[in-house]
Protein backbone atom coordinates (compact mmCIF):
# COMPACT_ATOMS: atom_id res chain seq x y z
CA UNK A 1 0.00 0.00 0.00
CA UNK A 2 0.86 3.59 -0.86
CA UNK A 3 1.86 6.13 1.60
CA UNK A 4 1.66 9.90 0.72
CA UNK A 5 4.55 12.47 1.93
CA UNK A 6 1.44 13.73 3.99
CA UNK A 7 0.36 10.35 5.55
CA UNK A 8 3.76 9.64 6.33
CA UNK A 9 4.33 12.97 7.91
CA UNK A 10 1.03 12.61 10.09
CA UNK A 11 2.63 9.25 11.17
CA UNK A 12 6.03 10.18 11.95
CA UNK A 13 4.92 13.46 13.70
CA UNK A 14 2.72 10.84 16.10
CA UNK A 15 6.89 8.99 16.61
CA UNK A 16 8.06 12.48 17.36
CA UNK A 17 5.42 13.10 20.10
CA UNK A 18 6.05 9.82 21.48
CA UNK A 19 9.82 10.69 21.07
CA UNK A 20 9.02 13.79 23.66
CA UNK A 21 6.83 11.86 25.80
CA UNK A 22 9.69 9.45 26.43
CA UNK A 23 12.49 12.30 26.66
CA UNK A 24 10.01 14.17 29.29
CA UNK A 25 10.19 10.90 31.44
CA UNK A 26 13.82 10.38 31.39
CA UNK A 27 15.24 13.90 31.55
CA UNK A 28 12.84 14.37 34.55
CA UNK A 29 14.11 10.89 36.10
CA UNK A 30 17.78 12.23 35.67
CA UNK A 31 17.22 15.17 36.43
CA UNK A 32 16.17 14.13 39.94
CA UNK A 33 19.16 11.91 41.00
CA UNK A 34 22.12 14.83 40.03
CA UNK A 35 23.73 15.55 43.14
CA UNK A 36 27.02 16.65 42.30
CA UNK A 37 26.68 18.47 39.06
CA UNK A 38 24.75 21.26 39.32
CA UNK A 39 25.35 22.80 35.98
CA UNK A 40 23.93 19.91 34.19
CA UNK A 41 21.63 19.90 36.33
CA UNK A 42 19.90 23.61 35.61
CA UNK A 43 20.66 22.55 31.73
CA UNK A 44 18.64 19.10 32.12
CA UNK A 45 15.92 21.07 33.89
CA UNK A 46 15.89 23.53 31.03
CA UNK A 47 15.85 20.88 28.60
CA UNK A 48 12.59 19.63 30.41
CA UNK A 49 10.85 22.83 30.17
CA UNK A 50 11.89 22.68 26.26
CA UNK A 51 10.78 19.05 25.72
CA UNK A 52 7.18 20.19 27.62
CA UNK A 53 7.04 23.05 24.56
CA UNK A 54 8.25 20.82 21.74
CA UNK A 55 5.62 17.74 22.97
CA UNK A 56 2.88 20.46 22.94
CA UNK A 57 4.01 22.01 19.71
CA UNK A 58 3.14 18.65 17.97
CA UNK A 59 0.34 17.93 19.43
CA UNK A 60 -1.09 21.45 18.58
CA UNK A 61 0.40 20.57 14.72
CA UNK A 62 -1.39 17.56 14.62
CA UNK A 63 -4.32 18.89 15.68
CA UNK A 64 -4.10 22.02 13.12
CA UNK A 65 -3.52 19.31 10.40
CA UNK A 66 -6.84 17.93 11.21
CA UNK A 67 -5.06 14.50 12.85
CA UNK A 68 -6.75 12.84 15.94
CA UNK A 69 -4.44 13.11 19.01
CA UNK A 70 -6.69 10.94 21.20
CA UNK A 71 -4.50 7.95 20.78
CA UNK A 72 -1.31 10.17 21.43
CA UNK A 73 -1.07 8.58 25.08
CA UNK A 74 -0.46 5.23 24.48
CA UNK A 75 1.50 5.31 21.49
CA UNK A 76 4.08 7.21 23.93
CA UNK A 77 4.10 4.52 25.90
CA UNK A 78 5.38 2.16 23.59
CA UNK A 79 7.76 4.19 22.26
CA UNK A 80 9.39 5.43 25.45
CA UNK A 81 10.59 1.53 25.41
CA UNK A 82 12.24 1.98 22.37
CA UNK A 83 13.64 4.99 23.28
CA UNK A 84 15.08 3.62 26.36
CA UNK A 85 16.41 0.66 24.85
CA UNK A 86 18.50 3.02 22.38
CA UNK A 87 19.93 4.86 25.32
CA UNK A 88 20.73 1.73 27.60
CA UNK A 89 22.91 3.86 30.00
CA UNK A 90 20.01 6.25 30.38
CA UNK A 91 19.74 4.82 34.20
CA UNK A 92 23.37 4.23 35.28
CA UNK A 93 24.59 4.65 38.64
CA UNK A 94 27.22 7.65 36.85
CA UNK A 95 26.11 10.66 36.05
CA UNK A 96 29.32 10.96 32.99
CA UNK A 97 27.39 7.97 31.53
CA UNK A 98 24.33 9.70 31.86
CA UNK A 99 25.41 12.61 30.40
CA UNK A 100 26.71 10.85 26.90
CA UNK A 101 23.68 9.05 26.90
CA UNK A 102 21.95 12.14 26.95
CA UNK A 103 24.34 13.59 24.06
CA UNK A 104 23.73 10.75 22.12
CA UNK A 105 19.67 10.90 22.69
CA UNK A 106 19.89 14.44 21.45
CA UNK A 107 21.14 13.47 18.35
CA UNK A 108 18.92 10.58 17.49
CA UNK A 109 16.31 13.52 17.82
CA UNK A 110 17.87 15.39 15.51
CA UNK A 111 17.80 13.30 12.94
CA UNK A 112 14.12 12.24 13.53
CA UNK A 113 14.10 16.40 13.17
CA UNK A 114 15.63 16.37 10.35
CA UNK A 115 14.11 13.84 8.07
CA UNK A 116 10.48 14.99 9.53
CA UNK A 117 11.63 18.68 7.84
CA UNK A 118 12.15 17.36 4.43
CA UNK A 119 8.67 15.04 4.68
CA UNK A 120 7.29 17.92 6.04
CA UNK A 121 8.85 20.31 2.55
CA UNK A 122 7.49 17.28 0.30
CA UNK A 123 4.02 17.54 1.76
CA UNK A 124 4.16 20.96 1.34
CA UNK A 125 3.28 21.63 5.27
CA UNK A 126 4.96 24.93 5.32
CA UNK A 127 3.65 25.32 9.03
CA UNK A 128 5.16 22.20 9.59
CA UNK A 129 8.68 23.12 9.04
CA UNK A 130 8.47 25.84 10.76
CA UNK A 131 7.28 24.09 14.01
CA UNK A 132 9.64 21.61 13.09
CA UNK A 133 12.67 23.74 12.82
CA UNK A 134 11.84 25.23 16.33
CA UNK A 135 11.96 21.74 17.71
CA UNK A 136 15.33 21.03 16.06
CA UNK A 137 16.96 24.37 17.36
CA UNK A 138 16.30 23.31 20.46
CA UNK A 139 17.79 19.68 20.01
CA UNK A 140 21.12 21.06 18.36
CA UNK A 141 21.93 23.62 21.28
CA UNK A 142 20.93 20.74 23.97
CA UNK A 143 23.70 18.69 22.12
CA UNK A 144 25.80 21.29 21.56
CA UNK A 145 26.03 22.01 25.27
CA UNK A 146 27.07 18.77 26.24
CA UNK A 147 29.64 18.86 23.67
CA UNK A 148 30.84 22.08 25.22
CA UNK A 149 30.58 20.54 28.73
CA UNK A 150 31.61 16.88 28.52
CA UNK A 151 35.25 17.90 29.07
CA UNK A 152 34.00 19.58 32.66
CA UNK A 153 31.86 17.11 33.28
CA UNK A 154 34.45 14.39 32.86
CA UNK A 155 37.46 16.39 35.21
CA UNK A 156 34.53 16.96 37.54
CA UNK A 157 33.90 12.90 37.93
CA UNK A 158 37.43 12.00 37.88
CA UNK A 159 38.59 15.04 40.61
CA UNK A 160 35.43 13.55 42.61
CA UNK A 161 35.76 10.03 42.74
CA UNK A 162 39.90 10.30 43.53
CA UNK A 163 38.90 12.13 46.51
CA UNK A 164 37.00 9.04 47.34
CA UNK A 165 33.59 11.12 48.29
CA UNK A 166 31.74 9.59 45.73
CA UNK A 167 30.36 12.15 43.30
CA UNK A 168 29.07 9.63 40.70
CA UNK A 169 25.43 10.90 40.71
MG1 LIG B 1 13.10 16.77 22.20
FE1 LIG C 1 16.02 16.88 23.29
Amino acid sequence: MANSPRENLAHWLRDAHSMEVGTLDDLRRLASRIESYPQLKARIEQHIRESEGQERRLKELLESMGESTSALKETATKLAGNVQALVGTFFSDEMLKNAIATYAFEHFEIGNYRALITTAEQAGETRAVSVLQQNLREEEEMARWLEQHLPEITRQYLQLDASGHGGKT
